[in-house]
């Protein structure tokens, strides 16, 4: 049953995505072009200021914005409060937020922005994941992340003439990530008939539209390419803008991710997010019976793990992962279901799908 038309909600998308080569030396164009307040601040890490922030600062003084910059690290409570103080010390009345950085920093950005109803500028460094454009971020709480309500950019500038400049491992991982909407969308379904949950035809279409164009082009995202860039980026915004329309993550989220964030809870993964879900991919895509061949050769064309050795964790883990991955959201119904898989089963997946 197709319930979007059922219910009324608010849908919100950024005003503006820019991506393309060279886009960062519009920020002060979008600035007037929106009517944004004297005050900047730039929240980013020191890396990332390096290669990208400075240019922004630049810009922006020279186009009559009094700059302030605010540096940080890692996404956790800790360093979202010093963020809030630090901007409660600098004492503007009215100020809107650039991010500048990778996952961490765009995260932090959003959150600052949701807490003190700020606008802000997303300019991502890296493509790691599909969260550059979506109004939820991932905060670590005593280094567990969860994924919490923030606010959606006024504009995204993805240049990708910054983001080739990162290592390639961040733009395979975001590329894994958008692959794994292709189970998120066949878990929501499933939901949908045996739940009755809401179901958006709209956000699912684009979602597997944007896994699939990464499916398609696999071959053609290689390293020190900015034509790869190109061709994840614009998958990886539009991913974020199918959780706008759905209001939750649910597009882009499903048995693969809760495998992924299992990981996370056990602690014995270095992985990326996304290189983690494009191993669950696999498996989910094996336990609903799909082509999960086709995802594990586009990983591996790609260059992400497709294998337990390749995240650096032991087989046992993975199994353990596999065995409480329905236990991280339980309003979430999946391939899964409600008691999860039995070792034994997740053993024959991981097998079978030779991830191990
Ligand atoms: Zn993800």
């Amino acid at each position: 049953m197709n319930n979007e038309f059922t219910k009324s909600k608010i849908m919100e998308f950024p005003s503006a995505i820019l991506a393309g080569h060279g886009v960062i030396n519009q920020v002060a164009d979008i600035c007037n072009k929106y009517n944004l307040p004297e005050d900047a601040i730039i929240i980013t890490g020191e890396n990332s200021y390096r290669f990208a922030g400075n240019i922004v600062e630049r810009i922006l003084k020279d186009n009559k914005y009094r700059v302030n910059v605010i540096f940080t690290k890692e996404a956790s409570t800790d360093n979202l409060d010093a963020i809030i103080s630090g901007i409660k010390t600098i004492n503007r009345k009215k100020f809107f937020l650039v991010g500048v950085g990778g996952g961490s920093k765009i995260d932090l950005t959003k959150l600052v922005a949701f807490k003190l109803h700020a606008q802000y500028i997303s300019i991502p460094t890296i493509a790691s994941h599909d969260g550059i454009s979506s109004p939820r971020a991932s905060l670590k709480n005593e280094n567990i992340p969860v994924s919490i309500e923030a606010s959606i950019p006024l504009a995204v500038i993805a240049d990708t003439e910054i983001i080739l400049r990162a290592p390639f491992r961040f733009l395979a991982s975001g590329c894994a990530d958008v692959i794994s909407n292709i189970t998120a969308v066949m878990d929501w379904k499933l939901a949908s008939r045996l739940r009755n949950e809401p179901y958006s035809s709209s956000a699912a279409t684009l979602a597997q539209y944007t896994a699939e164009t990464i499916l398609d082009n696999a071959k053609n995202i290689k390293p020190e390419l900015e034509e790869s860039v190109w061709v994840s980026i614009k998958p990886m915004l539009i991913s974020g803008i199918s959780m706008s329309i759905a209001g939750s993550s649910r597009p882009t989220s499903g048995a693969e991710h809760m495998f992924s964030h299992a990981l996370d809870r056990l602690g014995v993964s270095k992985a990326l997010h996304g290189e983690q879900c494009g191993i669950g991919t696999i498996m989910m895509m094996y336990l609903h019976g799909g082509d999960w061949e086709r995802i594990k050769e586009a990983l591996k064309t790609i260059g992400t793990p497709t294998t337990a050795k390749g995240l650096g964790i032991s087989d046992n883990d993975l199994i353990k992962a596999l065995t409480i991955a329905h236990e991280i959201r339980h309003d979430r119904y999946t391939i899964l279901g409600d008691k999860g898989i039995s070792k034994e089963s997740a053993y024959n997946v991981a097998k079978a799908t030779g991830v191990i």
